[in-house]
């Protein structure tokens, strides 16, 4: 029998006044009692962050200072030099290399507060199955950490381009191999094939290969700010209301491949299209699960670079998606420190911070969903949703009797010390206290604070 205790914490949705002792006896909460004595700066505890959308292969390709990809540094930054170079850098992998900027994303993830993460591979003609084989010792080596989902994933074109057909059966031959047993989610790129009806079959492959295998489905997806026009300048609809379509025909993805959600990344070009079209997302969507992740970091990298001005900042607009429209959604971090997004410390708590300015979230109660959108959302989002995640407005909240998936804690200082002049003591300023969700996504502590109890 194992015995776990957590003492003094405020559990935010029972208020920032109070504090509980928590004790869980073979991962079952057995008991949440408040606490008998009043702790001076008492700790915080929510529900773990999860990555939905997170290349493990080709973080840090830029920040590793690996001199095998010193030349592959941005000469210009743009989305074309992104998609060459890094390309270019998948020729040079080697297993040693894999396995250690892996492993730096996956210990800082956790550090970070991170308990889940879906982590995209890619698998094609160029890279073959290497990133894979180091994925799988990767998810197997942290296991007791995070609990780390493999996307095989498809970044090259499938029916379009001479690689076309070496890319297709490489995936195909890893979805019939025995490390298929690690592979839970397929994911494709329908917009890098060169041609309107090339995406659409990369789509229907795709949706059919998910459904044949059971998996989790993933596309990129919309990845542009205005609809694609045909050879006479008719715009076509997204391929969002395509995806839809055949997700719906004849309730094919939901009767033959219950349980398994199917996400939609980036699609960006529903922040420049008429509202109206969110409306008709959201009834497209109905009863089908199907979730959007919003990669803000990305997105206004790499979008509307073309405009001289002004110049639009396109990303999806969760808050008012999951707010106005009824749209789950979630946002992710995507690259971490390669072509596509050389920034960033890949913090969703960080990410969660800067939607307050980029959704224009202020309200306290969209810090919760800000912070729901880096956990819980995600988690529903990837199909590893707890008990605790599916209590629509009590994914804070810790019972009795409840299975136990792990917490994050928060911890308080109680003073910030500082140097004091030459000769001097130091100076001791009592520290902020973290009380709530808000504290949180408004000011994230350091990652030094914070500690993910299993
Ligand atoms: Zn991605």
């Amino acid at each position: 029998m194992t015995n776990k205790k957590i003492e003094s914490v405020i559990l935010p949705s029972r208020g920032s006044d109070k504090t509980f002792d928590i004790t869980i006896t073979n991962d079952i909460v057995t008991s949440v009692t408040p606490s008998t004595t009043q702790h001076p700066c008492p700790t915080l505890l929510l529900p773990t962050l999860c990555h939905p959308h997170l290349h493990l292969d080709k973080a840090y390709l830029l920040t590793s200072n690996n001199p095998a990809y010193a030349h592959l540094a941005p000469k210009t930054g743009s989305f074309s030099e992104a998609l060459a170079t890094t390309a270019q850098a998948k020729s040079l992998y080697t297993e040693e290399d894999l396995y250690l900027r892996g492993a730096q994303l996956l210990s800082t993830t956790y550090a970070q507060g991170a308990a889940t993460a879906r982590t995209f591979v890619e698998v094609d003609a160029t890279t073959g199955t290497l990133p894979l084989t180091v994925a799988r010792r990767l998810k197997h080596d942290f296991a007791h950490l995070v609990e780390v989902q493999i996307v095989a994933f498809a970044q090259e074109p499938l029916f379009s381009g001479q690689d076309a057909e070496d890319n297709l059966r490489v995936l195909e031959e890893v979805l019939e191999s025995e490390a298929a047993a690690d592979i839970s989610v397929l994911g494709t790129t329908p917009y890098v094939e060169s041609d309107r009806s090339s995406s659409l079959r990369n789509i229907r492959w795709a949706i059919q290969t998910a459904m044949d295998k059971r998996l989790h489905l993933d596309f990129h997806l919309d990845y542009t700010l205005s609809l694609q026009t045909d050879e006479v300048g008719n715009p076509y609809g997204p391929l969002t209301m395509a995806v839809t379509g055949i997700l719906r025909d004849d309730d094919c993805w939901t009767r033959l491949n219950p349980g398994r959600t199917v996400v939609l990344g980036h699609a960006t070009q529903f922040s420049q299209l008429p509202p109206h079209w969110m409306d008709m997302v959201a009834r497209a969507i109905e009863g089908l699960p199907v979730h959007f992740v919003g990669l803000p970091t990305s997105d206004l990298f790499m979008m509307g670079r073309d405009d001289a001005h002004p110049k639009p900042r396109g990303t999806l607009p969760v808050v008012d998606m999951i707010r106005t429209h009824g749209i789950n959604c979630c946002v992710g971090v995507n690259n971490v420190g390669n072509a596509f997004t050389p920034y960033g410390t890949g913090d969703l708590l960080g990410l969660a911070c800067w939607g307050v300015g980029l959704y224009q979230a202020g309200a306290e109660r969209d810090a919760e969903v800000l912070y729901g959108c880096v956990s819980w959302r995600a988690r529903r989002a990837i199909g590893l949703a707890t008990e605790q995640d599916e209590k629509e407005g009590e994914e804070m909240e810790v019972w009795e009797g409840m299975r136990w998936r792990g917490g994050l804690v928060v911890e308080n200082r109680a003073v910030v010390e500082v140097p004091g002049r030459e000769g001097e003591e130091g100076i001791r300023v009592p520290a902020r206290q973290r009380r709530s969700v808000r504290d949180v996504v408004w000011d994230p502590p350091d990652v030094g604070l914070r500690r993910v109890v299993r």
